[in-house]
């Protein structure tokens, strides 16, 4: 869908001189864009349309009315657009990265196709592989909260080394960053969720802590980040502070995104966690930064709110 989206912004933007072949792709885009929404993605679009108002005669003539919050319809598979509407190769991303549900999971749950592609999007409704653990974790050289060398310090080699590439660059800035937590196994995060549904009961507890298999620290790609004082550290007070600006600043530099962006919880499912980053690669990164939208509305993938 970006893609197309795209193109279709750039034959736009020389309007007068549309070749007829740019037109025919046009027309096919509008198709494809319109049978995508059919499968359930119009909200996406809106919310594209109110960041790029601009854009795309073919978006309106799906005639979406929805605007960017208004997220009532029950999650739809994204991975019928996502096909649809890309049917291409995008960058080598390994986009997209979601498949159909494999029919195991109960309700609208499905399984990440590729958990391996460090693009790959994993929310409360596309979980991992059971017990998908990660090949390629190493400890990334860099100061975290504690000192004990144990898993929760490790992530995926190239997100690793694209961390202590982002704390360097911050340290040159005057920003010293220290990690809190990156890599949780499926066990690990069974016990830290049942903890939580323990202290605040099941509801409150989803709406800040990923039901098992469904956890971003499970990839291995994703990292709590905080000052090095730890101050604040996975906690909401984290936000505004000069760390937490840099972050938002400069992560997509590095090929990390703020996952849970503020104001974006009806779409992430989960409240604004400045101090969640996720590695995505440098090319998504900025993307979806430059963009200010999430990984969800990056592949059209529907709202999660409430499911599972
Ligand atoms: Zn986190």
């Amino acid at each position: 869908m970006k893609n197309q989206r795209e193109e279709i912004q750039s034959q736009e933007a020389g309007s007068g001189k549309k070749s007829r072949l740019a037109r025919l792709t046009l027309a096919a885009a509008a198709l494809m864009l319109t049978a995508a929404l059919s499968a359930g993605c119009s909200k996406d679009n809106a919310a594209s349309n109110t960041k790029t108002p601009e854009s795309s005669s073919a978006q309106q003539t799906t005639g979406t009315g929805a605007t960017q919050g208004e997220v009532t319809e029950p999650a739809v598979a994204p991975s019928e657009s996502s096909g649809t509407e890309t049917g291409n190769t995008n960058e080598g991303t390994g986009k997209p990265d979601t498949t159909k549900s494999e029919g195991k999971s109960e309700g609208l749950k499905e399984t990440a196709a590729d958990p391996e592609s460090e693009a790959v999007l994993v929310n409360k409704q596309f979980g991992l592989p059971d017990d998908y653990e990660p090949k390629d974790l190493v400890y990334p050289d860099v100061p975290f909260t504690f000192s004990e060398k144990i898993d929760k310090r490790k992530m995926r080699k190239e997100a690793a080394a694209a961390l202590e590439e982002m704390f360097a660059g911050a340290k040159q800035d005057g920003i010293y960053l220290a990690g809190v937590s990156a890599y949780r196994s499926k066990k690990t995060q069974t016990s830290l969720f049942n903890r939580y549904v323990k202290k605040d009961g099941l509801e409150k507890a989803k709406t800040y802590s990923a039901v098992p298999g469904y956890s971003e620290h499970q990839t291995g790609l994703a990292i709590d980040v905080s000052g090095s004082d730890g101050k604040c550290a996975a906690e909401s007070c984290f936000g505004g502070t000069k760390e937490a600006e840099w972050l938002k600043a400069h992560a997509q530099e590095y090929g990390f995104i703020i996952r849970y962006p503020e104001g974006k919880e009806s779409i992430t499912g989960y409240k604004y966690e400045p101090w969640h980053i996720r590695y995505v690669g440098k090319e998504i990164a900025q993307d979806v930064t430059s963009k200010g939208i999430t990984l969800e509305e990056y592949y059209d993938a529907v709202q999660v709110t409430g499911t599972p």
